[in-house]
C-alpha cells in the first residue's frame, strides 16, 4: 500500500546528516515506501537540514520552496513536504510560517518515527508536528543495511555536551549519547560482510566518547578493540571530529601501531589566539594545541591533519588574527575549512556584539586561505615518489583515489575499479595535486 508513495531525500549539511539520512532511506524503504527516481517527481520530499550556519539556513530554505514549486508544477498535487534535523529543531515556529505547506515537522529525536508520520499525514490529509526531548534515541542502537558502496559512516555518539559559545549543535541534538561498544562492532562486522572498505566512525566529539557512561578513556578502548576484531580485514577506519582539548596522546600512539586506522586527525583550531578560544569556551590554548599537533607530526610523520577555522569572531584583533596565521604556519594543515563567523540564536556568543566589519572578516579569510595553500604545499613536497596504498572511490562521477591520509589521487589509468585497494607511485603535479601511477596489480 505505502509502496504507492515514493520519497525523496535532500540531506544539507554535516557527516552525520549524511549518515542519519542513509539509515532514514533504509527506514522508508523498510515501511513499504519506494525511492522516487528523480526529486519534482516524488511523493513525499524529505529535506534532512542542517542550522550550523546562517547562510546554510537561508540556501535549504531556498532549495525547499524551490524544490517544492517544481515538483508541485511536475505532478499537478502538491507533495507531501517533510523536514527534520537541525534546522527544524532551532527554528519551529519560524519554518511552520516561513513555509505554511509543510506536511510534517519533526527535530533530531524522532526520524525512526518519520515514516509512520508521513503515513498519517497523507491518510488523514494533516499536519504532524513531533519534537521529543532528548533520548538515547532507539534506532541508534539497530544496525541498517546501507545503500551500498565503497565508504560509509558508523556514528558512535550523538549529541554534544561542549557549548562551545558559537556553536548550535549542543541545542540542536541535545547531551552526548554513546552507542555501546558491542553495538559498534556488530555493525562494523555487518559493513564489511556488506562489502565497505572505507567507513567513518562519527561523533561531535570522538575523543569523548563512553565519557556518558562513565569510562573517560573508552575511545581508545574502541578503536583498539576494533583492531583486535578487524585486523587483516581489506577496511580502513578513520574518525571525526576529534577536539583538542580531549585527544589524547594514546590515540595517536594507537593510529601508529594499528593497520586498520588511517593516520587522518580532524582536529578544529578555530582560532589561534588564546582569548577569542576562551571566548569560544573551547578548552586549550594555542600551545596546547601546538603541543598536540607536533606530537602527530613527530609519531606519524606522514600523517595529515585537517581544520575548522572561524575568522571574524566577536571582537577578534588583526593580533588575534595574527596568531590563527602562526598556527596555520607552523602546523601546516593538509585539510583546512574555513568559515566567516556566522551569529547562531541561543548560542552565548550571539550575546557579543557581531563587531568585526564584513570586510575585515572577507579580507581575513582571503589571507588565511593563502597561508592555508602555502603549508598544504610544502606538506605536499614530503609524498613526492612515495609509494603507497590507495583506495579507488567515486567523486563527483569520477573515479579517484584516497590515501590513508585522506589526500586525493587522480589517475591516468582508466582501468582502476571502485573499491579497489591499489600500490602507487605519488607525483605531485602542478595544481598542488597528486597523480597516482600504478605499481602492481
Ligand atoms: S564540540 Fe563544540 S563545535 Fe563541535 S559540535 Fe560540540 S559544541 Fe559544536
Amino acid at each position: 500500500m505505502r509502496g504507492q508513495l515514493s520519497f525523496a531525500l535532500c540531506t544539507f549539511g554535516c557527516q552525520m546528516n549524511k549518515s542519519r539520512s542513509e539509515h532514514l532511506r533504509y527506514l522508508f524503504l523498510q515501511d513499504g515506501f519506494s525511492q522516487a527516481e528523480r526529486e519534482e517527481e516524488a511523493d513525499v520530499l524529505v529535506f534532512n537540514t542542517c542550522a550550523v550556519r546562517e547562510h546554510a539556513v537561508q540556501r535549504a530554505l531556498g532549495v525547499i520552496a524551490n524544490l517544492y514549486r517544481s515538483a508541485l508544477k511536475k505532478r499537478g498535487v502538491p507533495p507531501i513536504l517533510v523536514l527534520c534535523g537541525c534546522m527544524s529543531e532551532l527554528l519551529r515556529e519560524e519554518l511552520l510560517k516561513k513555509l505554511p505547506y509543510i506536511n510534517v515537522l519533526v527535530g533530531t529525536q524522532d526520524f525512526e518515527v518519520l515514516p509512520r508520520l508521513v503515513w498519517e499525514a497523507y491518510t488523514d490529509n494533516k499536519r504532524c508536528v513531533l519534537f521529543s526531548p532528548p533520548s538515547p534515541p532507539p534506532f541508534l542502537e539497530q544496525g541498517y543495511k546501507r545503500e551500498g558502496g565503497t565508504s560509509t559512516y558508523l556514528p558512535i555518539t550523538f549529541g554534544c555536551d561542549n557549548f562551545c559559545s558559537y556553536c548550535v549543535v549542543p541545542y540542536t541534538t541535545g547531551p552526548q549519547r554513546s552507542k555501546p561498544k558491542e553495538l559498534i562492532l556488530e555493525e562494523l562486522e555487518a559493513i564489511v560482510k556488506e562489502g565497505f572498505r572505507e567507513v567513518t566512525l562519527l561523533g561531535q566529539n570522538v575523543n569523548s566518547y563512553g565519557k556518558d557512561f562513565g569510562c573517560p578513556q573508552a575511545f581508545e578502548d574502541l578503536l583498539m578493540s576494533i583492531e583486535q576484531s578487524f585486523r587483516g580485514t581489506p577496511l580502513w577506519v578513520r574518525f571525526i571530529t576529534s577536539h583538542p582539548r580531549d585527544m589524547r596522546k594514546e590515540v595517536v600512539e594507537i593510529v601508529q601501531e594499528s593497520t586498520l586506522l588511517c593516520p587522518y586527525f580532524h582536529l578544529p583550531l578555530q582560532a589561534g589566539s588564546d582569548r577569542i578560544l576562551s571566548l569560544m569556551n573551547r578548552g586549550y590554548t594555542k600551545s596546547q594545541y601546538l603541543d598536540l599537533a607536533s606530537f602527530i607530526r613527530e609519531r606519524i610523520p606522514k600523517a595529515a591533519i585537517g581544520t575548522d577555522i572561524i575568522v571574524g569572531f566577536p571582537t577578534e584583533s588583526d593580533r588575534d588574527f595574527e596568531e590563527t596565521l602562526e598556527v596555520v604556519q607552523k602546523v601546516e594543515f593538509e585539510i583546512a575549512y574555513t568559515y566567516v563567523y556566522s551569529l547562531r540564536p541561543r548560542t552565548k556568543a550571539a550575546e557579543l556584539e557581531d563587531n568585526v566589519p564584513e570586510r575585515t572578516k572577507k579580507e581575513r579569510l582571503e589571507v588565511l586561505s593563502k597561508i592555508l595553500k602555502e603549508g598544504y604545499l610544502k606538506r605536499l613536497r614530503c609524498h613526492e615518489g612515495r609509494r603507497t596504498e590507495v583506495l579507488v572511490f567515486q567523486e563527483n562521477g569520477k573515479l579517484v583515489g584516497k590515501t590513508k591520509e585522506n589526500l586525493r589521487v587522480l589517475f591516468e589509468d582508466s582501468k582502476v575499479k571502485e573499491g579497489q585497494f591499489l600500490q602507487v607511485e605519488l607525483e605531485v603535479i602542478p595544481g598542488g595535486r597528486l597523480l597516482g601511477h600504478r605499481v602492481s596489480g
